[in-house]
């Protein structure tokens, strides 16, 4: 097999739910064609988001008018001051935070400053025994280590929008208009968000809790549909609002209000702009296993959106993608070994364990080749 790619971008047929039209483009760039052509209604969608905002106030039992999830990276920095400074909402932020072995210092810096931007923020860690002993199942079981803590980090703040009665809830982006990925709706609306691949339906499964007190994984799961029903709980991709919004547009926004960004060049992290995923560093080794199973990576999501954003052209896009994607240095899967207190035998048998055998294939040299189609 070979991995196929959209028409226009870099985005390709291995993408988990990627939906590419009869002409074999993909949804993103449709969606950004629609932008270009102006013929999305953004005064529609103000007034659309008008009516969610006014909602969002009535429903509140409190001062505060939504709920803003954030790890205080690009997107929760933009997103944030977007609602307080060109919404005029009091938003409460909602912030899970990694375990100290886990969080990295530029991480821990970014939540303070984003708090010291003049916001009242919730800030829960869960036990770090248990974070760690779900990490490794997710790594054994999917070799995918943030599926449970991804479970914490999109169920946390539902919980506190129940507990404190606030039922308007913000997430950032709508992942199938950002880098194509199709669950649920194309719009604002995200609250089909924990079908999605890694959250698989909001609840850990069996397999993954298997000898773990439920006492224990409260916070991994969503809280129950009645529940969310009850408190009339509403989840929406601000994202979907904000016409400027783009991963790299954000992250040059935040860097004016004082986020601290990687410094590691592309090779070692497999990520050219270094704006991505600052709280911590696992997320590179997690991108250099993508790589093995799909055939792609980071790299890609951002060539993808540097084309759009008119940054680059399509050749150069896929040159880098050819440079850099699954790039991951050698230390960094060390640190995780360490942290998740395994050999690096046992990483790679993990890693290799889900390599695609269809797109990959070695050359008489013994080296791996991966198989796409540049077209
Ligand atoms: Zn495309």
């Amino acid at each position: 097999m070979t991995i196929t790619l959209c028409k226009t971008c870099a985005n390709p047929s291995t993408r988990p739910n990627v939906v590419f039209d009869e002409e074999g483009i993909c949804l993103v760039c449709r969606f950004e064609e629609e932008k270009r052509n102006k013929s999305i209604d953004w005064e529609a969608r103000q007034k659309e988001l008008e009516s969610i905002l006014t909602w969002g106030r009535e429903n509140s039992k409190t001062c505060y008018d939504c709920i803003v999830t954030v790890s205080g990276g690009k997107d929760s920095t933009k997103q944030a001051m977007y609602a307080r400074d060109v919404l005029g909402l009091k938003p409460l932020l909602v912030s899970c935070v990694y375990p100290p072995e886990q969080l990295h210092e530029r991480g821990a810096h970014n939540l303070a400053n984003l708090i010291s931007l003049g916001f009242d923020t919730v800030s829960l860690s869960l036990n770090p025994q248990v974070w760690k002993k779900m990490m490794r199942r997710s790594f054994f079981l999917y070799a995918n280590w943030c599926r449970s803590t991804e479970m914490a980090l999109y169920a946390i703040p539902i919980h506190v929008a129940i507990a404190y009665r606030i039922p308007l809830v913000f997430l950032g982006e709508n992942p199938a208009l950002t880098i194509g990925e199709k669950h649920g709706r194309l719009d604002g609306d995200a609250s089909q968000m924990k079908h999605c691949n890694t959250l698989g339906g909001g609840v850990p499964d069996a397999r993954l809790t298997e000898g773990i007190d439920p006492k224990d994984i409260h916070f991994y799961s969503y809280p129950p549909d009645e529940d969310m029903l009850y408190a009339g709980i509403r989840i929406i991709y601000l994202g979907y609002y904000i016409k400027e919004w783009s991963g790299r547009n954000n992250a040059d926004f935040s860097i004016r209000h004082g986020l601290v960004t990687r410094t590691e060049p592309p090779g070692k992290i497999g990520d050219l702009w270094g704006v991505s995923g600052l709280d911590e560093d696992f997320r590179l080794v997690n991108q250099m296993i993508k790589y093995l199973k799909f055939g792609f990576g980071h790299v890609t999501d951002q060539v993808t959106e540097a084309i759009h954003l008119g940054m680059m052209n399509r050749e150069e896009g896929l040159e880098l993608v050819r440079k850099y994607d699954g790039k991951c240095d050698m230390d960094y899967i060390r640190r995780f070994c360490h942290y998740l207190e395994i050999s690096e035998e046992e990483f790679w048998e993990v890693a290799e364990s889900v390599r695609n055998p269809a797109i990959w294939s070695k050359d008489e040299k013994g080296e791996w080749i991966l198989h796409v189609d540049y077209r």
